[in-house]
């Protein structure tokens, strides 16, 4: 199914061929497929880029002289330089490959904070963070002594610029925001937040777990100082993600972990760090971790991130749309700018019952608290029931969801 909007360059038919698990069944009906948000699927040349990596390239990286060893590093690093494009970074020496989000935030707030936190510092988050965007920093600032400062948001979930600015003072050494919200879809104003930060010096450091499989991302006109994202949201293998650093952050925070790779030279009474990037990647890395997210980056680049926003575009404003309509539905985010998440509740059912029902027929989506409490609590709910969109899925996918919640709120209330 096409949809009129889109350029000719984008053909939905064959991008959901790329995909063999959208072919699969889910209690014996055709998968709908509405949780890429937690997870996207996989499409054929990540696959056959992971069985070509194990059957003719395996070994370790950076390591032998033989062929293989350079064989490996050689697919290994040509990962690394798919992230430098994709992110326009301006070299692979600010491109850490990491486990995850997760993981990259972790770095930075392990780093950062044992080398600039100290007691009476401030540390800027926002109300709508992941978890992944909030324990790392309660970590930090138990260890320094800081304090966290956490900037609100309204009724329709964006951020409260007017508060945020009032929050920056001359404690807060870092700002750690989410550039793109997963329980409400919220799109932040990224550029703006960075250049008031960096008006005051103060380093930014953007959570790009939702930004990245739906939009451009450019870290040089950003001018962000820390940005990270994870593979498998971004049709890519789990256990592998980047962490973009400026060169000079870089350099200058000490490692996070210790080990092999990592080191230049080692004795007993001292060692020395090797280069960027390798100074923040001990031990063996997820080798084919790389090489099959170097494929899933250039495969999104082929279908043009412009082509994959506007697509989305249009199913969440369908979706949008008919949902509204159904009796008793509200949803939760309802920014200006957002991208392709719906979260809804449907007054007097649970979202855990709505979910369960709608798995019955086939659809995955997702419910809970989506690792947001904060914001839940923020918005005096449990949870919500969310679909998420990626470039996959299609109108056939929104008419299956909408018929569905309409099923389900026939039957729970
Ligand atoms: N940040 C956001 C906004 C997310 O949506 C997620 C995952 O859902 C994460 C961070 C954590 O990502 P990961 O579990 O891949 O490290």
């Amino acid at each position: 199914m096409s949809n009129s909007i889109i350029t000719s360059a984008f053909d939905i038919d064959t991008i959901r061929a790329d995909f063999p698990l959208l072919g699969e069944q889910m209690r014996g009906k055709p998968i709908v497929f509405l949780d890429s948000a937690a997870s996207s699927q996989k499409p054929q040349q990540v696959l056959d880029a992971l069985d070509y990596y194990y059957k003719h390239q395996n070994a370790n990286v950076h390591r032998g002289v033989y062929e293989l060893s350079q064989q490996a590093t050689d697919a290994y690093e040509q990962g690394r330089e798919s992230a430098r494009r994709f992110l326009n970074a301006a070299s692979t020496e600010e491109i850490i490959l990491v486990k995850g989000t997760t993981d990259g935030i972790n770095l930075v707030a392990s780093s950062f904070g044992r080398k600039y936190l100290r007691e009476g510092d401030e540390v800027v988050i926002s109300a709508m963070e992941h978890h992944s965007n909030i324990v790392p920093w309660q970590l930090a600032c138990e260890q320094s002594g800081a304090t966290l400062k956490v900037i609100p948001v309204n009724d329709k979930g964006e951020l409260l610029m007017d508060e945020y600015e009032k929050l920056l003072t001359d404690r807060t050494k870092i700002v750690a925001l989410v550039h793109v919200s997963n329980a409400l879809g919220t799109i932040n104003p990224v550029e703006e937040v960075i250049a008031k930060a960096h008006e005051r010096g103060i380093p930014v450091l953007l959570d790009g777990a939702q930004a990245t499989p739906h939009m451009k991302v450019d870290v040089q006109a950003l001018d962000v100082d820390f940005y990270t994202f994870s593979g498998h949201k971004v049709f890519g293998p789990t256990g592998i993600g980047i962490l973009y650093g400026k060169k000079k952050w870089l350099e200058d925070l000490p490692p996070y972990q210790g080990g092999g790779e990592m080191i230049a030279t080692v004795t007993f009474e001292k060692t020395t760090y090797n280069e960027l990037p390798h100074k923040f990647e001990a031990g063996t890395p997820d080798i084919s971790g790389a090489v099959g997210l170097g494929v899933a980056l250039d495969y999104i680049e082929k279908i043009g991130q412009d082509n994959i926003a506007a697509h989305e575009n249009a199913l969440l404003q369908s979706a949008t749309e008919q949902l509204l309509a159904i009796d008793g539905l509200r949803i939760i985010g309802t920014a200006d700018n957002k991208a392709s998440v719906i979260s809804f509740l449907i007054d007097g059912a649970h979202p855990y019952d709505v979910g369960t029902i709608l798995d019955k027929l086939g659809i995955a989506v997702r419910t809970g608290h989506h690792c947001t409490q904060p914001l839940m609590d923020r918005f005096g709910i449990p949870g919500t029931v969310r679909a998420s969109f990626a470039a996959y899925n299609n109108e056939d996918d929104v008419e299956q969801l909408i018929a569905g919640v309409q099923r389900a709120a026939r039957m729970l209330l």
